[in-house]
């Protein structure tokens, strides 16, 4: 009898999305021809920028060729050119030094977010922030991590840190003790920064706790203030306490081409039941080498393209111009009336719901009202109620619009 992991049957169903489709399908049923502007999707929607392109081509030519055949490639990823250009660029311009050896290539940061709890004991308590990106808390569901979710959708021994207007979105580091603590900054979804000072609160914590922080910066190339951290390792003793993890699907518009990496710092540890320190840098190369093949090498030239001077300006292109889609949503929607944050420095906006109305209620009047669909903040998390989160990916043609007739409808 093979029987199943029953850890889960634990997860609550992906209620979410399908429910947006739902409520959006019966709409269209009820008003044919209805003409949607969708603001809830959090995927990129511009086209890949010529250089990429390009790197793609070059790539993919040279595998045609005797000389230019490639197998597997190096699981880690590209030491001579890839792992180069992200030590370089991400980390050395900014005064971070990082060895090649702890940059791990991967196919994307939902699988590293959610593979990196497999290193860490079956006992290890984790902490997440409310509202937060699912991944973290299912993959530690399906792991044994937590017990059953409660009716409010909080799964026991989880430790959740409400992130609230009160507290600027980004909650402190909690008072009882957490091993394992996933941050995203900027934030889906509250697209809300941390700054230095929230980070250095946060090391500070993890260091005296003993514990690992996972620092999720998929959207770091969306922070417009260059004194704001873009790596937790800017912050001093954070190589000790924590591993990061950036991703080119949001800086490059690569969700559909897929790559990204992981940082574990030589100096991070971890503890064994008798007390004896093993660094995690280990325990994830082995993880990495056993299960996975590494990315294409087609893909990691890509990546490498995204580096390039050409590729820069294209890529930062792209990125400002969601950023002017925030800003336009933003001043937008305040000027008729609503309470918003985030958007400044990441591609959400998280908008208050008026009058006290649920976000499931706010999402059926904006469709209703001004044919827009968002995404209900409560799906993120019990501290979500209240808010909507309306994503800066999409058209500025269309955002423009969505903005026009949300303040012609009036709320
Ligand atoms: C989009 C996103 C990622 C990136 O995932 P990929 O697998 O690299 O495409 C990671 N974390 C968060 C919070 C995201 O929203």
């Amino acid at each position: 009898m093979a029987q199943i992991n029953e850890h889960y049957r634990k997860l609550q169903a992906g209620y979410l999305f399908p429910e947006i489709a739902r409520r959006v399908g019966a709409f269209r049923e009820a008003h044919p021809g209805a003409d949607l502007i969708r603001l809830g999707i959090g995927d990129v929607t511009l086209p890949l920028a010529p250089a990429v392109v390009e790197a793609i081509r070059r790539a993919a030519a040279e595998m045609g060729t005797p000389e230019g055949m490639r197998g597997y490639p190096p699981e880690q990823g590209a030491e001579d050119f890839l792992i180069a250009a992200i030590r370089e660029h991400d980390y050395a311009a900014r005064g971070v030094p990082v060895d090649p050896s702890e940059i791990f290539v991967s196919d994307g940061s939902k699988q590293d977010s959610a593979n990196i709890q497999e290193i860490f004991g079956p006992r290890c308590r984790i902490a997440v922030t409310d509202p937060v990106y699912p991944v973290y808390v299912d993959s530690n569901v399906m792991a044994g991590r937590a017990g059953p979710a409660t009716a409010e959708g909080y799964y026991e021994g989880v430790i959740y840190l409400p992130a609230t207007e009160k507290n600027g979105f980004m909650p402190p580091p909690p008072e009882e003790h957490a091993d394992l603590v996933y941050l995203c900054s900027p934030n889906n979804p509250t697209g809300a920064v941390a700054t230095r000072q929230n980070l250095e609160a946060w090391v500070d914590w993890a260091r005296r706790a003993d514990a690992v922080i996972v620092f999720d910066a998929a959207y770091d190339a969306f922070i417009r203030d260059p004194s704001l951290p873009r790596s937790i390792y800017e912050i001093d003793g954070a190589r000790s306490c924590a591993i990061e993890m950036r991703s080119f699907s949001k800086r490059a518009g690569f969700t559909g081409v897929r790559c990204a990496y992981t940082v574990v710092p030589r100096d991070l540890t971890g503890s064994t039941s008798t007390g004896e320190r093993v660094p995690l840098r280990e325990l994830w190369a082995r993880r990495h080498a056993t299960k996975f093949n590494g990315v294409p090498y087609v893909v990691q030239r890509a990546a490498e393209a995204v580096f390039d001077p050409e590729g820069r300006k294209q890529t930062a292109a792209q990125v400002d111009y969601y950023m002017e889609n925030a800003r336009i949503l933003r001043e937008g929607l305040a000027g008729a009336g609503f309470t918003l944050f985030g958007g400044e420095h990441a591609p959400y906006i998280w908008m208050r719901t008026p009058e006290g109305r649920s976000s499931w209620e706010t999402f059926d009047l904006l469709l209703e009202r001004a044919q827009v669909v968002g995404t209900p903040g409560s799906g993120f998390g019990p501290s979500g109620e209240g808010y909507i989160r309306l994503s800066a990916f999409g058209d500025r043609d269309r955002v423009a619009e969505a903005v026009e007739r949300i303040t012609r409808a009036g709320f």
